[in-house]
């Protein structure tokens, strides 16, 4: 089984034009293929929203109304979403483009109306390419008939300037959401001419809503859903980011705890994060990451109890190639925060974001929790909340048991295994199942 797999992803590899860059969808472990895999993360992007619809009636009024809305660039909760979640370093201006009708055919090749989406069945679509050509006909449709200049959404990269990549595609249609296929990773990659005279490339989509958790996929961030709670947009919707992530992707300031301090930590949302970060013992890819998720901003993004959340992280679980959000093994999704050691997970392992007895939020002066990491012991290292200021800001003392911290209310949820929570099925989840399957149909071929 393992010989058949690695065989058949052997071959699609040979059908790549070119070789594939670092990592698709990896949480950011690297950054060196913002421009293919991955789309800009600093500075600021034009990003192409492009409503589709296949079949009679037309893209729905009521929804492309909603569209507008959201994706309004003066105001619209998309731009508001990020502009805030970044704290300022990031800030996508959005460009509804006029729906794309497709009344009598389906841009997917081999596709009829009445079949044009993309199902577990579809399994020949990918090796065949169908997603480029549905692509690079919405984007020609887009050149040709609206006279778009698709270098217009070109004006960011790794560097900050334009780069000859998409600065971000955002697609709503009637044909497939809930997924942020990595184009150029699975040989769907396009280049197309921009209507100004260059070409432009296209290496990775989101196919929406939802909207924040697929636009995040395209910066590189894999999904976190299926094991404990953690209160990060790739695990939960509802959510915005986690002190993982915004580590990862520079929007806050990271301070090493590696002796007793005391430290104010403004809500993450509110202008200036801040993201303590406390090594497990031996240090290396594994410790844990104290945020502070409160504040003015909080209610807007945010569903679970307002607090101090710790994680713990360990990028060991990431591994490498531009296919890792797939378990070439297994042939399922990759789920990194599935089972221990966990990837990233609000502590303690299994506490419930929504508060009480076992709730992931530190909450109230005094309150202080051993700091240890989900599978790798005590820090050495316990936090206690020493005072809240209005505006949300709390003032936390680290302690290393050199020095008795202020006294609490003696709470020590310490770590269980429990896992009381369960997460709810992430939309995206299986649709990356195709893959395999297309080698099991090869293997029966
Ligand atoms: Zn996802």
């Amino acid at each position: 089984m393992r010989a058949v797999t690695a065989f058949a992803l052997a071959s699609l590899a040979m059908l790549s034009s070119q070789p594939a860059e670092a990592r698709a969808l990896d949480h950011l472990l690297s950054t060196d293929d913002i421009g293919l895999n991955k789309i800009p993360h600093q500075g600021t992007s034009n990003i192409l929203v492009i409503p589709v619809h296949v079949g009679e009636g037309g893209f729905p009024a009521g929804q492309l109304a909603d569209l507008q809305a959201q994706f309004n660039p003066d105001g619209g909760s998309f731009r508001t979403y990020w502009q805030t979640t970044s704290a300022g370093r990031y800030d996508p201006v959005p460009t509804v483009v006029a729906p794309l009708e497709y009344p009598d055919r389906c841009p997917l090749p081999g596709k009829t109306v009445a079949t044009c989406n993309v199902t577990f069945q579809d399994v020949q679509l990918i090796t065949s390419g169908g997603l480029r050509t549905a692509f690079e006909d919405m984007l020609g449709r887009l050149r040709d008939e609206q006279q778009l200049d698709l270098s217009s959404f070109d004006i960011n990269g790794a560097d900050g300037q334009a780069d000859g990549h998409f600065d971000g595609v955002i697609v709503v249609s009637n044909i497939a959401d809930g997924v942020a296929p990595p184009l150029d990773a699975i040989f769907n990659g396009t280049t197309v001419a921009d209507g100004g005279g260059g070409m432009i490339t296209l290496g990775v989509v989101a196919m929406a809503p939802p909207v924040h958790h697929e636009f995040a996929h395209m910066f590189g961030l894999i999904d976190l859903y299926g094991g404990p709670p953690v209160n990060g947009l790739m695990s939960e919707s509802s959510n915005a980011i986690s002190a993982f992530t915004r580590q990862q992707l520079g929007w806050g300031d990271v301070v090493e705890v590696t002796a007793p301090m005391e430290i104010e930590l403004p809500p993450v949302l509110d202008g200036a994060p801040r993201i303590l970060r406390v090594a497990a013992p031996g240090g290396g890819p594994r410790y844990v990451l104290l945020e502070n998720r409160s504040g003015e901003h909080h209610g807007d993004f945010e569903t679970g109890t307002p607090g101090l959340y710790l994680y713990s992280v360990d990028e060991e679980t990431l591994a490498d190639g531009p296919l890792h959000f797939l378990d070439l093994v297994s042939g399922q999704l990759r789920l990194p925060n599935a089972e221990a050691p966990y990837m990233n997970v609000a502590l303690p392992v299994g506490c419930d974001l929504a508060g009480g007895p076992n709730g992931c939020a530190l909450t109230g002066v005094g309150t202080s929790r051993t700091i240890s990491h989900a599978d790798a012991g005590d820090t050495g290292f316990t936090v206690t909340i020493v005072d809240e200021a209005p505006d949300g800001t709390l003032t936390v003392a680290l302690s290393d048991g050199s020095e008795v911290p202020a006294p609490g209310d003696g709470e020590d949820a310490g770590l269980s295994a429990s896992g009381g929570c369960q997460l709810g099925a992430d939309t995206d989840a299986g649709w990356w199942l195709l893959l395999p399957l297309l080698i099991r149909r090869r293997r029966a071929a």
